[in-house]
Formats: structure tokens, C-alpha cells, sequence
């Protein structure tokens, strides 16, 4: 069969087409359409293989599921190459002014080391941080997220989503007894991440569609 050591692959973190080295190689299951072992000569049969590989440029792990089919002595070939890890079609959070970038990395990191109160609590700080950005003002945190609505940078279901981030944000900095669930600040992560997305990354996005599309 055809043991491969590298593969060609868009990376995620370098943002290009790499070469990432194999590190690791297995058989998934075999299907034969062979009746008893005298068959299994000429029969066909469809296989799998997992591979786990890493980008040579940044480490970024890969798997992919290779699908085979072939008839044994006689040929076999690769039907599919499917890259299982990471999610190709996953937005990322990416062209984020500075200040928002910085609360945003702190709360993904708080997240991946179970710091669960912090993580709501940047979540929270990314809204600040965006409502400076776009120049929304208002006395406080509520109204400021309100003048972002009114402005048009979100629409009214993200404005729900963002008054939810705040009061869990205050509610972990004011209430002394209030418990951030890991259920909580993963959802908490989560939404924020989504309107990061929606008024940055997609926004640049759609503008740069555009422009190519003149
Ligand atoms: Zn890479």
C-alpha cells in the first residue's frame, strides 16, 4: 500500500498549503467482500487508515482518515482523504484590534487551565474592549453594548448574547458565592467568540469578498 510519510495540507495556524511529517500511523477496520478464506484472493475490499501528523513549520497536529479500496495482488487505491482535526470549517477569531485580542487570548487560556471565573471575567473584558474600539459609549457597560446595537455593528440576537456575558461577568465579580460552572464559561467563551467573529473577522471578510468580486 501506499505508506506515506508527509502530506500536503492547508495549515490553519501558518495560514499556507505545508508538508507535515507523519508521527504516527494505524489500521481502521477492513470490510472484504470474500465469503470464505478461498475468496479472499480476488475479492475486493475497502479499508481505513488514521494518520496523526504535524505541520513542519509550526507543530500544528493533523489526523486524517485515508480510505482504500483494491483487490489484493492486483491493485489498490486511495478513494478518500478526509482531515478529521482540526475542523476545516471553523471561523476563527482572527483580525482583532489589539485591546481585544489580548482580553480574548486571556480568556482562552484561563479556559484550557479549568481558571473558570477569569475566563467569564475576559469574556467580559472583550466586550469592553470592543465597545471602545467602535466608540460606543453609554455610563455603563449596558448602555455601551446598547449603542453598539443602535450603531448596527450587532444585531438584536448578539445584543441578547452580549447582556448575557455581562451579567454572568458581574455576576463573578460582585457575588462572592456565585460558582463559575465549566458548562458556563465554555458557553460564555463560546458566544463571545461568536460575536468576535461576526464584527471582525467575518466583517473584514465579506469586505475583502467584495472588493475582489469589483
Ligand atoms: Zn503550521
Amino acid at each position: 500500500m501506499s505508506e506515506k510519510e508527509s502530506f500536503d495540507v492547508f495549515c490553519p495556524q501558518c495560514n499556507i498549503l505545508v508538508d507535515a511529517k507523519v508521527i504516527a500511523k494505524g489500521a481502521g477496520g477492513f470490510r472484504s467482500n470474500a465469503i470464505n478464506p478461498m475468496d479472499e484472493v480476488d475479492a475486493e475490499y475497502h479499508g481505513d487508515y488514521y494518520y496523526v501528523f504535524l505541520c513542519r513549520r509550526c507543530n500544528q497536529p493533523f489526523l486524517v482518515r485515508q480510505s482504500l479500496y483494491g483487490i489484493p495482488g492486483e491493485f489498490e487505491t486511495v478513494t478518500e482523504e478526509t482531515v478529521l482535526y482540526p475542523n476545516e470549517s471553523k471561523v476563527l477569531p482572527e483580525a482583532l484590534p489589539d485591546s481585544v485580542k489580548a482580553a480574548y487570548d486571556q480568556a482562552a487560556r484561563s479556559f484550557h487551565v479549568s481558571l473558570f471565573e477569569p475566563c467569564v471575567l475576559m469574556s467580559r473584558k472583550c466586550l469592553e474592549a470592543v465597545c471602545k474600539i467602535l466608540n460606543a459609549d453609554g455610563k455603563n457597560l449596558s448602555a455601551r453594548l446598547d449603542r453598539l446595537h443602535q450603531d448596527g455593528h450587532i444585531d438584536s440576537r448578539l445584543l441578547n448574547w452580549a447582556h448575557q456575558i455581562r451579567l454572568v461577568g458581574n455576576e463573578a465579580a460582585h457575588d462572592i458565592d456565585f460558582i463559575v460552572t465549566k458548562e458556563d464559561a465554555r458557553d460564555i467563551f463560546d458566544f463571545t467568540e461568536a460575536i468576535l467573529i461576526y464584527i471582525f473577522s467575518l466583517t473584514k471578510r465579506f469586505e475583502a469578498l467584495q472588493s475582489r468580486r469589483k
